[in-house]
């Protein structure tokens, strides 16, 4: 065939599919216990949303957004990340006017025409949250607390939070008007993107990967000293409830976002694993982007977890062994008969209706290769019921990790059914 999925996009199958069906329920559990809902909202968009919110002047809103005109020539854009579209909704449907604090949570695919590379795409997947409706700073911590208690239920515990704070509008001038000054004797030797963001958006500096940007950058003052009082305040706090919730982090003073909506507390997961792409997820507050968008002032924060490189350190993490029990068969129900027999599919029917995760072999095969394909499948017992046994009025049940064979009484079906259920641990 010489049709193949777009560059920086892929399938996702077996066995892999797995492991992001498990980080999905893990991540839905998690935000069903810290009280948050979910927000499915469209693919596409109104580009002037993105413009917006993320900001002219940075790189996804420049150079990375899926935008075309539609039919009647509008232009639409295929959203490259939640937050702007969840701001959209809560204003659209007036949330803001009766429910107080709004907790959301969404996962689904964004897409940003990026150049990819391993723990890059062109279609990528984000989970997060977004809490709206309050300017605490407990909410900051508790977004952070979250994401780090999402991570260590699957079994990540060496994630870093870095944490910084860029503070409100005016602490954030008051940093932009000091970085400028500092690049200013460096700028002409910079890239041409930092000669461009100098004049625009001098904050987005910060986000230079270029090698020898980088030098100059280490430098650079840090937003510590721009942050007014109250601002000041409220990245104290921060960190005052991350501790109490014995949340681990380290201050980056220089850590900026890719996004210009962010004021206050901002922070980024990173993973060692990962290699150069090396961000997990990130988020921060954005207490300015509702009012922006056209609503009352209202507090918020939020983050955003890729899950593509998620699953990339839990590939890592996990052993194969683990990998291949998720995705195990409870029972296979080998085929002694020359044909189907009804009582097979009867049994594999009554099983799967116990959530039993069960299969049977439906050809005619040596009982050497259904034996195979029962390994192959990862099928934790086998269950045999063959002329032999139905003469017997018995079952056998093979523990194909034990290495065990149990015989089962066939009295009735539903008691043997029930025995079986019992046995495998289903019950
Ligand atoms: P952002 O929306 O840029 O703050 O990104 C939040 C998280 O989404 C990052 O930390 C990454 O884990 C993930 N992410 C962002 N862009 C991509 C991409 N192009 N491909 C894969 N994951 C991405």
């Amino acid at each position: 065939m010489d049709i193949a999925s777009l560059r920086g996009t892929y399938d996702i199958f077996p066995p892999q599919s797995r492991i992001w069906e498990s980080v999905e329920l893990e991540a839905r559990r998690i935000f069903n216990v810290y009280g948050c809902s979910e927000i499915r909202t469209p693919i596409i968009e109104d580009t002037r949303l993105f413009t917006r919110s993320i900001g002219e002047g940075t790189d996804i809103v420049n150079k990375e957004m899926y935008t075309f005109p539609d039919r009647k020539g509008r232009s639409i854009t295929l959203r490259p990340e939640g937050t702007a579209s969840v701001v959209r909704a809560y204003l659209q449907h007036s949330l803001y006017k009766d429910q107080g604090l709004c907790r959301f949570f969404y996962i689904g695919p964004m897409f940003r025409y990026e150049r990819p590379q391993a723990g890059r795409n062109r279609q990528f997947y984000q989970l997060g949250t977004e809490f709206l409706g309050s300017t605490h700073p407990y909410y900051d911590a508790e977004s952070i607390a979250l994401l780090t208690t999402f991570f260590k239920t699957l079994g990540i515990t060496d994630a870093v939070v870095k944490l910084n704070s860029v503070g409100s509008r005016s602490s954030k001038e008051n940093y932009s008007l000091s970085l400028k000054d500092y690049f200013a004797p460096f700028i002409k030797s910079m890239c041409e993107d930092c000669i461009t963001r100098f004049e625009k958006n001098t904050l987005r500096i910060l986000d230079c990967k270029n090698p020898a940007c980088r030098e100059t950058i280490k430098g650079a003052p840090s937003t510590e000293h721009a942050l007014n009082q109250e601002d000041a305040e409220h990245f104290h706090s921060v960190k005052e409830y991350l501790c109490a919730m014995n949340v681990r982090f380290e201050i980056e003073p220089r850590l900026v976002r890719g996004l210009d909506y962010y004021t206050n507390t901002i922070f980024e997961v990173v993973h060692t694993r990962l290699g150069s792409q090396d961000a997990l997820g990130g988020g921060g507050r954005y207490n300015n982007l509702v009012e922006e968008m056209g609503g009352p002032s209202t507090g918020a924060v939020g983050f955003a977890v890729g899950i593509d490189r998620l699953v990339m350190v839990l590939e890592k993490i996990l052993s194969s062994q683990e990998t291949a029990l998720s995705d195990s068969l409870d029972v296979y129900i080998l085929n002694p008969n020359d044909s189907l027999s009804a009582d097979h599919i009867v049994m594999l029917h009554a099983l799967r209706s116990c959530f039993v995760k069960a299969d049977m072999c439906t050809e005619q095969k040596s009982f050497k290769a259904q034996m195979r394909t029962a390994n192959k499948l990862n099928a934790r017992f086998v269950l045999i019921h063959g002329e032999d046994e139905i003469r017997q009025s018995i079952i056998k049940l093979k523990n194909m990790t034990q290495k065990t064979e149990e015989i089962i009484p066939y009295t009735t079906f539903y008691t043997a059914v029930e025995k079986v259920i019992e046995r495998i641990g289903k019950k």
